[in-house]
């Protein structure tokens, strides 16, 4: 049986050095870093958990809200102010896994979970995510649960997190420290495109920890819903997922972000819709049109082109459900 090294790290310096070591991994509730090590399609020679830290702290100010990286799902969904101010998030993370695994599933696992495409997980089969340049069997597979935005011709396994969604509406920034110091990412730049190198997933240096999210407060994020649209109502994957924040002046849309899960290769943020709704008044007719454009580029296959329809579907139902303020 191989030996897997484990470290339970008491400070964030601690933890860099032992995330320094060679295949590293750092291991916070577990609940997809252990599976897919049971699955042996993650091999890290060791983990080092981050649980013990003194990151998790969920802490509001007037700018916005800063979430402690091993704050846990349940904990910022509940959190008072998340429900306040940012009411997509909460939202979004309560519509993800279960309660259980929410209560395990922290902020930076949930930012860092893996794509659930069956042929990622199953080593029966060629994924170019798991063994880069060994082809892809999603290609001509089952796509049904596949990306229909942002693939390329080596990968189109879809992005799984709500959470993630909402945070891309909300355009927060992740904070991160490594063996060379401290950065911020900007949200739409943290989880990457498949492109060539489905492999790499996530603009995160070697032995970078992820310490905190922040999320700024405005008023499109306190007017904001988020809709999931799924095989069943608890414990499954987005088909369709939107994240919509408006903010509404003088009958007016003054600010649009929408964010759409279950259908990109990542957390899939539409400019294009959100430009489209700016300066309209909210109404069905411009929701359409937001939808029509943020689906303009879709890219489907054998089994997921109802998913184009889906999606639209669902950015109009999240647009009038903010709207309304339901
Ligand atoms: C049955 C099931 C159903 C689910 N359904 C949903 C769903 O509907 N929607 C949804 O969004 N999610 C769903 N999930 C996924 C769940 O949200 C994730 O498993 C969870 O958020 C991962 O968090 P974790 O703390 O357990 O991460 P871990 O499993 O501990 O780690 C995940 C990854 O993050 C890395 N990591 C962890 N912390 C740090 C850090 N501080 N810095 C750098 N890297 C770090 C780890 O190395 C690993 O690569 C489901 C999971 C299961 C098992």
């Amino acid at each position: 049986m191989r030996q897997i090294a484990y470290d339970r790290a008491s400070s964030v310096d601690d933890a860099l050095r032992a995330g320094a070591q060679p295949a590293a991994a750092f291991l916070a509730g577990g609940t997809s870093l252990v599976d897919l090590m049971k699955l042996e399609v993650l091999n890290p020679a060791r983990v080092v958990d981050v649980t013990r830290l003194d990151l998790s702290r969920i802490d509001p100010s007037t700018e916005g809200i800063r979430l402690g990286a091993t704050a846990t799902n349940a904990a910022v969904a509940a959190h008072p102010e998340v429900k306040r101010r940012f009411p997509v998030l909460s939202e979004a993370l309560l519509s993800g896994a279960s309660p259980q695994l929410r209560n395990m599933a922290t902020v930076a696992g949930n930012l860092m979970q893996r794509t659930r495409c069956a042929y990622y997980r199953d080593l029966a089969t060629r994924c170019n995510k798991r063994e880069p340049a060994s082809g892809c069997d999603a290609l001509q597979g089952w796509t049904r649960m596949h990306a229909i935005l942002g693939g390329s011709e080596h990968c189109i396994a879809a992005h799984p997190s709500d959470m993630c969604v909402a945070l891309a509406a909300l355009g927060a920034t992740i904070h991160v420290r490594g063996p060379r110091g401290e950065r911020d990412i900007p949200f739409a730049d943290f989880h990457l495109l498949p492109g060539d190198h489905p492999e790499r997933e996530f603009a995160l240096d070697p032995g970078e920890l992820v310490t905190s999210v922040f999320v700024p407060a405005t008023p499109a994020a306190a007017r904001s819903r988020y809709v999931k649209v799924r095989d069943r109502l608890s414990y499954a994957f987005a088909l369709a997922s939107c994240a919509a924040c408006l903010a509404i002046e003088g009958g007016r849309i003054a600010d649009a972000r929408i964010a759409l899960g279950g259908v990109g290769t990542k957390p899939w943020r539409s400019p294009e819709a959100e430009r489209a709704l700016a300066g309209q008044s909210p109404s069905p007719e411009a929701f359409h049109r937001a939808a029509d454009l943020a689906l303009r580029d879709a890219r489907t296959r054998r089994d997921n082109a109802f998913k184009v329809e889906l999606a639209k579907r669902t950015i109009v139902r999240a647009l009038a459900l903010v709207a309304e303020g339901a």
